[in-house]
């Protein structure tokens, strides 16, 4: 990923834009924090974020007159938020604090004329900047035309104190100014370098402003420039009348113009959000009830607890839409804006840190974040770009993935892979390919529909056992995705490349996207042409869960749920369903490189309804089941085993069982339907293990599979390589079958060994090395 790659994924998130009021403030007030801290009864904190934005705050937090609650978003949900009237209660609550020192002293001289509140408010700008600023105020006080406009408001300290800031910021004041003698203003020129007038308290008419066709006086907007170079003003009356916060932001805009001025740099450049603009912030207003604002009781505004109560209001807009719907996101406790920048720099700069291999790897590939972004944010593809830069690099840390991919082989091996046209046949109009999955969790069902498809479809139906290559696809393994994909593809020529019935959502969603040229057909689908039916009235209704691979495809989801329904079988819709649907957790390889998140997933998945759940995708129906929710797989229903009882509580295969299930499945077959001799085991196979329940829950939790603690004893008892402790009499071996150490400790029995303990590691010591 390059910058421009960087920046164009960045600004596709609106995460950081900012809140309507925050955009349409002429100032950029931070309303939405000034009422979090307010409701959160942070008084000083409230005052803090009037602080950083607001000129002269002890003032126009008092009189300000609200602007921004034109465009609240709560005006939608029972009227905008009272943030002036928030403004005035902090201002009277919080103990003023002194505004933070200017910065170092500049030589350049500015003379504002008039001391209205567009002429301080361009003083304490300009004085925190560091410029020698003199006000040349006509009248016998400063501010006088503020203290009449709002005596109520304004009472005489605090007009005082304010004003105090500003003598102690450096700010000099001339009383009683002759503004109106004839070359005033070229004097204030050749004693200062620029002047602001403020136009609020002096007469337009007097200044060498611009004036449009009607011959009305002018000051564009930001700019603030005049007829004569080096004078700027603000402050004019705005088409609705005079407005404190306009004169206020005028001020402010006038002395970024003055700065500019001093510095010799464009007047325009990059001002585009000095005044309000349009935000790109979405908020969804989903679940908000309507709420009147607050009223107050009193007549001087509102008391504390009204002030807290109307900041509550506050919906501290922000989007977030994915980071709601995901855990992935929540778990790493920001969003899509700042992940990209984090991914930035792993793959650019530090290239394997920890949390951000892990950040990477955690992802589903689900695409729920892309469905309900309102800029169709796709995390999916930018982390799966990530995995495979980290993989074309030599970066992605083996761990990660490592045994998702082993499967894969094992799928792709003589134990499991398989191709064959029906029995009594040498063409096939179609191949059943039930997927490595279906076949691992169920594989005597497996066999039950393709004894069905076989006897109800004519042409001879052929049978691909193998793995579609999604893991490699999940892990970022464009080499060996481009492997498996040549492997199947071979198989499928081989068998004269019919058509192809899937079964599972995944591998149709791998093979759809990369092998175009295959028909592929649905499972369901032709199920539905063959007239089946429920073998048994089943309880219901069923909560119907979708696999994540299939909300591209209504297509697929409809044709499941038109069988099910033909077939009487009650369904309900989940929330979160359909085009919305969420992962169960495997996808994308999340429960290898992240189990723990994983099993948060399903634990959320599994209180979205207390119905029992139905899906079509056997790896999601196994980790539903395995998270405690009664599950059952449609199939379970269609094609239930011998005793025809409750499908609900099936067991759930561990790691071991699924290999063993594919390998005899296929063993089975060749026997039974294609009479053919069927190789014999492996010797290491043939050892028999005993297991308590805790060590085989262990076994599994470390990914530890049968098959390799049995290759760690045949290795140790042939070659006599092992420890055997004093005192237990425990063995104790070691073995590397592939990248990973084994350790196995177990006791000799008569007949097999018991196991006491396994576990694995991946350091690896290479000779010569040091540590
Ligand atoms: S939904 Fe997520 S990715 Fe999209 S704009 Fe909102 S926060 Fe950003
Ligand atoms: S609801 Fe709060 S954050 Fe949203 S626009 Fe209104 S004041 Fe701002
Ligand atoms: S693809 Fe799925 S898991 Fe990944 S961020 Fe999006 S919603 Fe979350």
């Amino acid at each position: 990923m390059d910058q421009k790659e960087l920046q164009e994924w960045e600004s596709r998130c609106i995460e950081e834009n900012p809140p309507l009021c925050v955009a349409d403030c002429p100032l950029h007030v931070d309303a939405r924090a000034l009422a979090g801290r307010m409701a959160a009864g942070d008084w000083p904190g409230a005052w803090q974020v009037l602080l950083r934005t607001m000129p002269l705050p002890g003032l126009l937090a008092r009189i300000c007159d609200g602007p921004c609650r034109r465009r609240c978003k709560r005006v939608e949900a029972g009227g905008a938020i009272a943030v002036n009237e928030l403004e005035r209660a902090c201002a009277a609550q919080a103990t003023p604090r002194r505004p933070p020192p200017p910065l170092p002293a500049r030589e350049e001289r500015v003379a504002v004329v008039g001391a209205g509140l567009a002429g301080l408010t361009a003083a304490w700008e300009l004085a925190r900047k560091g410029y020698r600023v003199t006000v040349q105020e006509p009248g016998p006080v400063l501010a006088g035309e503020l203290r009449e406009r709002f005596s109520t408001l304004l009472p005489t300290q605090t007009v005082e104190a304010e004003l105090d800031h500003l003598t102690r910021l450096g700010v000099r004041a001339e009383l009683k100014a002759p503004v109106e003698e004839e070359g005033f203003l070229d004097r204030c020129l050749a004693e200062s370098q620029a002047v602001f007038l403020s136009l609020d308290v002096l007469n337009p008419r007097d200044w060498p402003l611009e004036r449009d066709a009607g011959g009305r006086p002018q000051v564009p907007s930001p700019v603030q420039t005049t007829a004569r170079e080096g004078v700027f003003g603000g402050g004019l009356d705005r088409p609705e009348g005079p407005s404190p916060v306009w004169q206020a932001a005028e001020g402010r805009w006038a002395a970024t113009s003055i700065d500019r001025y001093f510095q010799g740099v464009s007047l325009t450049a990059g001002r585009d959000k000095d005044g309000p603009f349009e935000t790109r912030l979405f908020t969804s207003l989903e679940g908000v009830e309507p709420a009147p604002m607050v009223t107050s009781a009193g007549t001087g505004g509102y008391d504390d607890r009204e002030a807290a109560q109307e900041a509550g209001r506050c919906l501290q807009c922000h989007c977030l839409e994915c980071v709601k719907v995901c855990p992935f996101l929540e778990r790493f406790a920001a969003y899509p804006k700042k992940y990209t920048r984090e991914i930035y720099n792993n793959l650019s700069i530090v290239m394997g840190a920890h949390q951000a291999n892990k950040l990477i790897n955690s992802c589903s590939l689900c695409g729920l974040c892309e469905q309900v972004c309102p800029e169709n944010f796709a995390m999916q593809d930018l982390c799966l770009a990530a995995r495979q830069e980290m993989v074309r690099r030599s970066k992605m840390p083996p761990s990660a993935h490592e045994f998702a991919l082993l499967d894969l082989d094992f799928s792709l091996g003589p134990d499991f892979r398989l191709a064959r046209h029906q029995p009594g046949h040498d063409t096939s109009a179609r191949i059943f390919f039930p997927g490595c999955q279906l076949a691992a969790s169920a594989p005597a069902q497996v066999r039950r529909v393709y004894d069905h498809l076989r006897t109800s479809l004519p042409g001879g139906v052929g049978l691909m056992l193998a793995c579609c290559g999604a893991p490699a696809e999940w892990a970022g393994q464009e080499e060996k995705l481009t492997r498996s994909l040549e492997t199947w593809q071979e198989d499928w020529r081989g068998l004269g490349s019919p058509p192809v019935i899937l079964a599972c959502p995944s591998c149709r969603a791998v093979l759809g996207a990369h092998l175009p040229q295959v028909e592929l057909l649905d499972l369901w689908e032709v199920l539905a042409g063959t007239g089946l039916q429920v073998q048994e009235p089943q309880t219901g209704p069923w909560a119907i869960h979708d696999p994540c691979s299939t909300r591209p495809d209504p297509r697929a989801r409809e044709a499941v749920r038109a069988l099910l329904e033909r077939a009487g079988v009650e369904l309900a819709e989940l929330r979160l369903g359909g085009e919305l649907t969420e992962c169960c957790g495997y996808g994308g390889l999340m429960s290898t490189a992240n189990p723990d998140l994983a099993g948060e997933v399903v634990r959320r998945r599994r209180a979205q309804s207390d119905l029992d759940y139905l899906t079509y995708c056997a790896v999601c129906r196994d980790r539903l089941a395995a998270g405690g929710k009664r599950t059952v797989h449609a199939l379970d229903l269609f094609f239930p085993d011998e005793t025809g009882g409750d499908p609900g509580p099936r067991r759930n295969p561990g790691w071991s069982e699924r290999r063993e299930n594919r390998a005899r499945l296929k063993a089975g077959l060749k026997r039974e339907l294609w009479q053919e001799e069927v190789a014999e085991m492996e010797p290491h196979r043939r050892l028999k293990l005993v297991i308590s329940p805790q060590v085989g829950e262990e076994l599994e939790q470390r990914r530890i599979l049968i098959e390799d603690v049995q290759k760690v004893i045949f290795q140790a008892e042939e070659s006599g390589r092992k420890l055997v402790h004093p005192r237990t009499g425990h063995h104790l071996a070691g073995f590397r079958p592939y990248k990973a150490m084994f350790w196995v400790e177990y006791s000799p029995l008569e007949d097999g060994f018991e196991i006491h303990k396994a576990y694995s590691h991946r350091m690896e010591v290479k000779a010569g090395t040091r540590p």
